[in-house]
Order: structure tokens, then sequence, then C-alpha cells
């Protein structure tokens, strides 16, 4: 079997996107980072003050409303021409995961110029410059080995799982439910805790950014899923950016075509692999599409429109999905 490799590049079937300019991605809801050593040294220079230190990586420095420093009225970015824009911002949102076909391009789903409106089919072409390092060079974000874990003690050679997961990602991609092409009840017992103690966690964090804000979301609804009352008028901080989004977007989405896209996305990136196998994964994104379902529907309430509610909920799962304690809870499930 061959080794993992980057080409050729591969965009799966049915991903769109196209940068519409709705800003999410210039606020700390991608932690505007991180950004390396060079990069600081440089910006620096340039702009004194314009980084700092979060979660143990060098960001971006973020103003009172969550925003990138250089993030200018309209939306434009102050030094999108200059060479110390970070690699960071030239990548987002796309991550290159090196596979023994070649090299999978994913898009975060958190970013609405991903999510909602007419958005043309992804072509590899048009984002390899953004998949290159300083010098030129594709670089990948993880790579995965030709052996796929699928159970406890039980992996598949790449063409057996690239044939099953064939079959998955076709029957999202015709219509079928989430939860049905999961096959796995959300939220398993865990060891050493419950999901209201999760969701009241989430719900208490009160760091000043934006994805404290989603945090709380995430935490709102575990515990609505529990049947716990939860207040509304949560505040949902990145409303600028869909705002945007939804004035560009006349034609509404179908929220279930979206939300089975994220999924589709989030079994093609393989990250789950490098947390555990697929019957966990499985779990895991059955639970973060309960959380997608109850936010979307509480969005709605509010007066949305659904297309537009389900992108800010997936925003939510997808952000919660990354942090560290998110993690370490998957890690005490069994698989
Ligand atoms: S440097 Fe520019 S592209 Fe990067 S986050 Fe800031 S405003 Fe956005």
């Amino acid at each position: 079997m061959s080794r993992p490799r980057l080409r050729p590049l591969l965009v799966r079937e049915g991903a769109r996107f196209a940068c519409s300019g709705d800003g999410l991605c210039c606020t700390d809801a991608h932690l505007l980072g991180p950004v390396r050593a060079a990069e600081r040294r440089a910006l620096e220079a340039r702009h004194p003050g314009s980084t700092t230190r979060t979660e143990g990586m060098v960001v971006l420095r973020a103003g009172p409303t969550g925003a990138c420093g250089f993030l200018e009225a309209g939306g434009r970015c102050a030094i999108h021409h200059a060479p110390e824009k970070p690699r960071t911002c030239h990548r987002y949102p796309f991550l290159l995961v090196a596979t023994p076909d070649g090299g999978r391009i994913g898009t975060d789903h958190r970013c609405p110029c991903r999510t909602m409106g007419a958005r043309p089919v992804l072509d590899a072409a048009t984002v390899e410059p953004s998949l290159r390092d300083a010098r030129g060079r594709l670089e990948s974000d993880r790579h995965v080995d030709a052996d796929v874990p699928m159970a406890l003690g039980v992996h598949l050679d790449w063409v057996s799982y690239r044939a099953a997961e064939a079959v998955l990602l076709g029957r999202l991609q015709a219509g079928e439910r989430v939860e049905a092409v999961l096959a796995s009840p959300p939220m398993p017992p865990f060891e050493g805790g419950g999901w209201e103690d999760v969701g009241r966690d989430l719900a208490e964090d009160d760091r000043p950014m934006r994805w404290s804000r989603a945090n709380q979301w995430a935490g709102d609804a575990l515990l609505g899923l529990h049947g716990h009352p939860v207040a509304p008028g949560r505040p949902r901080p990145w409303s600028d950016a869909f705002d945007r989004a939804q004035a560009r977007s006349p034609v509404p989405r179908d929220p279930e075509a979206m939300l089975a896209d994220w999924v589709a996305d989030a079994i093609w990136t393989l990250e789950w692999a490098f947390r555990g196998p697929f019957t966990l994964a499985r779990a895991e994104l059955s639970t973060r599409a309960a959380m997608a379902r109850w936010i979307a529907a509480r969005i709605e309430a509010e007066g949305a429109r659904p297309d537009r509610s389900m992108a800010e909920a997936l925003l939510v799962v997808e952000l919660v999905g990354l942090s560290d304690p998110w993690a370490d809870l998957w890690a005490r499930v069994r698989a």
C-alpha cells in the first residue's frame, strides 16, 4: 500500500465554497492564529503590539469586538497584500490531509461563506495557492496511514475503508438524515462525569471572546436536550457576519442538506481518526448533530431564517468540537 501523499489534490463531491467577505474568519471565532515565530517577528517589527498569546499559542491581537486589529471598516484586511499577512489567514478555511490517494481538501463550516448562499463547487486548482507554505510547497495539516481504526481492535486497510466511506458519503449526498447514516445514539456514557455537567461548564464559560459565547450556546444545547429550562436571549455575537451572509443569499438553503454537508466533511477530513475509532466518531458526530438541531431550532424561534439558523448552529458545534475539554471528554467514552 502506498504511503500518504499530497498529490493529486482531492475535493469531496458536493463541497462548495467561495469567499464572500462575510468577515467571520477575521474574528476570534478561529482564534486568529496560530501565528508562527517568524511571522510574529515580521508583524511586530511593522505593527508593534499586533500579536498576543492565548491558549498556549501566538495569535493576532483582537479588538474589543473580537475582530482582528487589522480588520478595517467595510471588512477589508489592512495587510491583505503585505508580506507579513500570516499563513493562517491565507489558509483559512481550508485544511489538507495527506492520504494514500492524495491530498484531501477540507473546509471549516463555521465560516458562513462555506455554509450559506450560492457557492461555486470547490476547485482544487483555485484552492492550491492557499495550501502552500512560505516556500511554495503544499503543506499538510495531518497524515492518515493506510490502516484506519474502525472500532476497538478493528482496522481496515485504506481501500476497504474508502469503499465503506463512499457508501456513507453517498447516502448523505442523497439526502438521507444524518442520524440514519451515523446510526449511533448521541451522548453516550463516559467515565467520570455526565452530559449535564458538561453542559453547565460550557454554559458558564465567560471569557471575553466569541468562542466562549459559542461554548455557552453549546452548553445550553446539552442542558436543553436533557430537559433543563434554558433562558432565551443568549447573545449571538457573530450575527454581523451572518447578517452579511443572509443579505447576499436571497435563496435559502435546505438546513438538512447543510447539516449533512458538515457531517460529510467531518468524515472526509478524517480528523476523527486521530481521536479514536470510527465508532467513536459516529457517536461524537451524532451528539453534535443533536446539539446543532437544538441550537438551530432555538435561533429560528428568535425569528431567524432556517438556513441561517442552521449555519449559526454549525458554527457553534464546530467550535466546541475543536476544544481540548471536548477531546478529553471523548477520550473517556468507550467506543
Ligand atoms: S490579518 Fe487580515 S486576514 Fe488575517 S485575521 Fe486579520 S484582518 Fe483577517
